[in-house]
């Protein structure tokens, strides 16, 4: 089942149509979250991680990109759990919820008043691989005058298959991005993290990067758990070749070791020893494992 909200009901999937002269689909005027929800076996529960704060970010992205979303934070909070209730779902999932505008006329324009809203899930594992061996892209990533990658415009995820495609052509599991001034910005669907010298860095949301929940979470283990302050600071695509350790950070892929870039090895090509701390701490939040930390777990089936 999936939810749409100008039906403002729950729809069969197979029963879904929209106009081809939709314009989400012609000009990607859309905006997007991506929320994971993940099953703790012993509790027998559903967590949702920071569910809320993904509804905030959507929130966001529709008011900078002119996409009205007729819904509040609790109300998109409220029928994502029960879509997920519905779907009796007892596994980790992925939720999208996603906001396009309509077909009513030609131009790319925003006024468009009649909007199409639906949260749907999938089950796939998005990245199965442990480790990353990643590229420089030939793509720019697209400027904040651009297409505003502090957000999640649909048309922004142009720029990330551009360069992911490119990437697996020539054998890479990833790329990453610089902005136009040639700092190293993000992945193609993930935030970045360096270490150096016991010292970790990632780049400052002036450098066209999306504000990504996991970035905020693993800045917090960090800072709680071991103590170190995340320096949010430029760098260039040097100080990514000769950091001791690299990884990146997204709600689709968690924390994943980067080991080797443009084919130079990263510290000792193997996952390095904060990363895999990182890991395994983020691992424990999100399933509910880790009481401190449970005000950003929404269970599902508790009372
Ligand atoms: N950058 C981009 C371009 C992304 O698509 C994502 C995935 N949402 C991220 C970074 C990571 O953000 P988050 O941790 O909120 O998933």
């Amino acid at each position: 089942m999936v939810f749409m909200f100008d039906k403002d009901r729950f729809v069969d999937e197979r029963m879904l149509s929209v106009s081809v002269k939709n314009k989400g689909l012609n000009y990607g005027l859309g905006c997007i979250d991506g929320i994971r929800a993940f099953w703790n076996d012993e509790k027998e529960e559903l967590f949702i991680f920071r569910l809320e704060d993904h509804m905030k970010r959507l929130h966001g992205s529709g008011k900078s990109l002119f996409i009205n979303i007729p819904y509040s934070v609790e109300q998109l909070s409220s029928i994502t759990k029960q879509l997920l209730l519905l779907n009796q779902v007892t596994q980790d999932v992925y939720i999208r919820p996603i906001c396009f505008k309509g077909a009513n006329t030609l131009r790319p324009d925003l006024n468009d008043p009649f909007n199409h809203l639906a949260i749907y899930t999938h089950y796939t594992e998005y990245e199965p691989k442990p480790y990353l061996k990643v590229c420089i892209s030939s793509w720019t990533r697209i400027g904040s005058n651009m297409i505003p990658p502090q957000t999640k415009p649909t048309a922004g995820y142009m720029n990330s298959a551009l360069a992911n495609d490119e990437a697996t052509t020539n054998g890479y599991d990833g790329a990453i991005l610089l902005t136009k001034e040639g700092n190293v910005s993000e992945e193609a669907t993930a935030n970045i993290f360096i270490i150096r010298g016991g010292d970790v860095y990632t780049p400052p949301v002036s450098d066209d990067i999306l504000p990504g929940i996991t970035r905020d979470t693993t800045a917090q283990i960090l800072m709680d758990e071991m103590n170190i302050q995340v320096r949010e600071q430029s760098f260039t695509r040097v100080e990514l070749y000769e950091a001791d350790e690299v990884f990146l950070t997204g709600t689709a892929i968690g924390i994943k070791p980067v080991v080797e870039i443009d084919r130079r090895v990263i510290g000792r090509g193997q996952v390095g020893p904060m990363t895999s701390k990182v890991q395994e701490i983020y691992n424990l939040i999100v399933r509910g494992q880790l009481p401190s930390y449970m005000d950003y777990c929404t269970p599902l089936y508790a009372k």
